[in-house]
């Protein structure tokens, strides 16, 4: 599903933000890519999103070569995967549901569609009863909660969090990784990014961790193989 070749990634001004990453995530992993403030792993998102090119080597998503991707496919290849934002993202004049609905608007779907995709989702995060609220009238978990909704209305095949537990409480992040576990065993891809050793142990998951740029470590969980 994700595959990096040799990828280094130099910003202007010389910034080597990753060097010479080699990994392979398969389709259905559930995967935790740890590494401290400065590591690399903001700029391996924005790599696989395609907001960032890399300097040399190659990644491939679904067997697609991002390096040869033409600009008018890059929002083929992000409507297939759904990202949960550190910071959620939400429009604050929307109320959850228009927030979701607004990320299928754009698309050009029926609106017919939306509104039967729309509850769906929320049923899926278990917020079913918040749909009409407005951002700031939803705690931080259930914002994250209306963020994952949202990434999961295109039926993507990858879900990557961004610091899943960086603005909410400890007992509310537990609820969340049960969530992407949940969402991972229908047989979708799940990468979590994080600076959180502690949340790492508590999940029995593969774990690549990257340092400097470089990955330093690639530990499957107990029980789980390493393709
Ligand atoms: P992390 O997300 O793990 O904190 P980043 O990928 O953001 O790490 O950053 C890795 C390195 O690349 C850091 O040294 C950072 O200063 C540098 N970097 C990140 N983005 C840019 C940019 N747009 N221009 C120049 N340097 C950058």
């Amino acid at each position: 599903m994700i595959v990096f070749e040799h990828v280094s990634k130099v910003y202007p001004g010389g910034n080597t933000a990753l060097r010479d990453v080699n990994l392979h995530i398969s389709k259905g992993e559930f995967v935790f890519v740890l590494g401290r403030s400065g590591a690399g792993k903001s700029t391996f998102l924005k790599l696989i999103l395609r907001e960032e090119k890399a300097t040399s080597g190659r990644i491939f998503i679904d067997g697609k070569e991002l390096g040869r991707l033409k600009e008018r496919e890059v929002p083929y290849l992000r409507r297939n995967m759904g990202v949960v934002f550190q910071d959620f993202r939400l429009i604050p004049s929307l109320t959850a549901y228009e927030n979701v609905a607004f990320a299928m608007r754009v698309t050009d779907i029926p609106e017919r569609k939306i509104a039967s995709r729309v509850p769906y989702v929320f049923n899926l995060v278990g917020l079913s009863d918040k749909m009409d609220k407005f951002p700031d009238e939803l705690s931080g978990g259930e914002q994250q909660r209306v963020a994952l909704a949202r990434a999961l209305v295109h039926s993507p095949q990858l879900i990557i969090a961004d610091e899943p537990t960086g603005n909410i409480d400890p007992e509310l992040s537990m609820e969340m990784m049960e969530l992407l576990a949940a969402i991972n065993s229908v047989g979708i891809t799940v990468v979590v990014v994080t600076h959180e050793h502690d949340l790492v142990r508590r999940f029995n998951k593969r774990v690549i961790t990257i340092d400097d740029g470089t990955v330093v470590d690639d530990c499957a969980g107990i029980g789980e193989v390493l393709l």
